[in-house]
């Protein structure tokens, strides 16, 4: 036992001081500067190219979701992350050595051996496949759904209400997420790549942009050329190449990215049209407990069925039943749901919107992102019942709920 103490309480400490070395020294290797790059990128894109052009800056809660987010993603989602990562990880490996006499996990573990790019992807998709499920179980359950009203409270969306969140949220995926990754070993390995390319995404799926699959899917292939054209993260397929040779190959994974990757993009990668519906104040009857849970991924979404992007989202009344009630401020938020609780729950709103059973295609190629159907306000489900065809190739079902 106090070998565990030991460990969490290094962790600690050393977090404290890694922490104040974080601010005092800025580096590529930096959480503290990487989150407040990638926000001003965020802040910036949506000022030059705003999807909802009328949404004013600084949107309703900027600042409050500003706070959330120094609080969330750097004092306390990380602190605990590194202190009990390793605690974990010790407790897990002590624990089945006790219980089958001597084995030993981690020397067994086929990551052990992988290269450092193929122990990133795993851990990437595994974390990732982990927190959808999470995410499902916080809005399935009636108990965590009041935590996770949290972060549904937001009704202007920006980048910075990806960490708008209740602290049991932490507790609740890192309890979760810890077993499964444990067992892996993940603890053990440095998955800084991976935390701030969620972060990045993760600022993506709430921001107030649209952008087009072709370019998400340039970025990702130029990202893949960097990694190939540079030997990085045990990568050396493209060893030896002369800068003429390294171009070519970075070139090469870039148009790749545009021209393949794109048009999948937005089935493959959670994107801003598509997580804007997550957030919608009205649900579908058949599926009152939420759609579109995916953090990074979408695909999770289109694997077990819970996709839903009727028509263009942009202007959707964002919220939920009862939000109008719920309190604005942190301190009331984060103690909503341990004695601060509503009278009765409701999950779905008067204006259902058309049941998924109606969209009678689960994967709709491209997301409508231009919004730019003639003839009908973009927030609201077509009037007649038969069914049309946007411009854009998505099929509408103009059926109304019943
Ligand atoms: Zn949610
Ligand atoms: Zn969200």
């Amino acid at each position: 036992m106090d070998r565990y103490l030991e460990i969490f309480v290094n962790g600690y400490t050393g977090y404290a001081r890694y922490l104040w070395h974080e601010i005092t020294h800025p580096s590529w290797h930096n959480y503290f500067y990487w989150l407040i790059g990638v926000s001003l990128v965020f802040f910036v894109l949506e000022v030059v190219v705003p999807w909802r052009k009328n949404q004013p800056i600084p949107r309703k809660d900027f600042w409050l979701d500003t706070f959330y987010m120094f609080f969330n993603f750097f004092l306390f989602s990380l602190v605990v992350y590194n202190a009990a990562s390793d605690v974990v990880v010790h407790l897990f490996n002590d624990a089945i050595r006790a219980v089958t006499g001597g084995f030993d996990l981690q020397a067994v573990n086929p990551m052990q051996g992988w290269p450092y790019w193929a122990v990133l992807l795993t851990g990437f998709v595994l974390r990732d496949f982990i927190q959808w499920w999470t995410h499902r179980l916080l809005h399935a359950s009636d108990w965590l759904w009041q935590f996770h009203k949290v972060h549904h409270s937001v009704e202007q969306m920006g980048f910075a209400a990806q960490l708008r969140y209740h602290w049991m949220e932490n507790v609740v995926y890192r309890t979760i997420e810890y077993v499964p990754l444990a067992l892996l070993g993940v603890g053990l390995y440095d998955f800084f790549v991976i935390h701030i390319l969620a972060l990045t995404w993760g600022h993506f799926n709430h921001a107030n942009i649209s952008v087009d699959g072709r370019i998400t899917g340039g970025i990702v292939g130029a990202l893949v050329g960097i990694v190939l054209s540079q030997s990085l993260l045990d990568v050396h397929l493209f060893d030896g190449l002369t800068a003429a040779g390294q171009f070519a190959v970075f070139g090469a994974s870039t148009l790749a990215g545009v021209f393949l990757l794109g048009p999948w993009m937005k089935v493959i990668f959670n994107s801003p049209e598509m997580h804007i519906w997550h957030h919608s104040y009205d649900l579908p009857p058949d599926m009152p407990k939420g759609i579109n849970f995916g953090l990074t991924l979408a695909i999770w979404d289109y694997l077990f069925g819970t996709a839903y992007v009727p028509w263009c989202g942009r202007d959707i009344r964002l919220g939920f039943p009862g939000v109008e009630q719920f309190p604005d401020d942190f301190v009331r938020q984060n103690l909503y749901g341990i004695w601060l609780k509503p009278e009765e729950e409701v999950r779905l709103s008067p204006n259902a919107l058309p049941p998924k059973a109606a969209l009678d295609e689960p994967v709709r190629l491209p997301v409508d992102t231009t919004c730019e159907v003639p003839g009908r306000p973009q927030d609201q489900p077509p009037r007649s019942t038969k069914s049309d065809k946007s411009p854009s190739g998505i099929r509408q079902e103009t059926e109304q709920p019943v």
